[in-house]
């Protein structure tokens, strides 16, 4: 697969990214939160993660152990992505792909992840 760089953001247009990531790695998670916000994500370092706007529009939601910065759209509601740190203290951003630009959703090839057990 390929790191590509890819744009995206949350549905009212408040919020702008820009990733190198891989477009078509899609993890499924099934914990509480990303089974009920039916996330597809993609990860990469967090240094090839660019914000491009709204980032006073974001407001940010912690739980479990609070070690992903989950953020949404103040106005819209949407989440485009999170922020977090792999066990090794890399920092990543989960980007949401069903958020990014022109994406072919049924293409993805989708992982599971057994979040609601780790
Ligand atoms: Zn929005």
């Amino acid at each position: 697969m390929a790191v590509e760089t890819l744009h995206g953001g949350c549905h009212c247009g408040a919020v702008r990214f820009e990733a190198e990531a891989e477009r078509m790695a899609a993890n499924e998670c099934n914990c509480s939160h990303c089974a009920k916000k039916g996330f597809l994500l993609t990860f990469t370092p967090l240094d090839k993660f660019t914000l491009l706007s709204g980032e006073d529009k974001l407001t940010e939601y912690r739980f479990n152990k609070k070690v992903i910065s989950h953020q949404f759209c103040s106005v819209c509601g949407i989440q485009p992505f999170g922020r977090g740190e792999m066990p090794d203290g890399t920092k990543i951003a989960a980007i949401n792909l069903r958020c990014v630009d022109d994406i072919d959703l049924g293409a993805l090839e989708r992982t599971p992840i057994d979040g609601k057990n780790l």
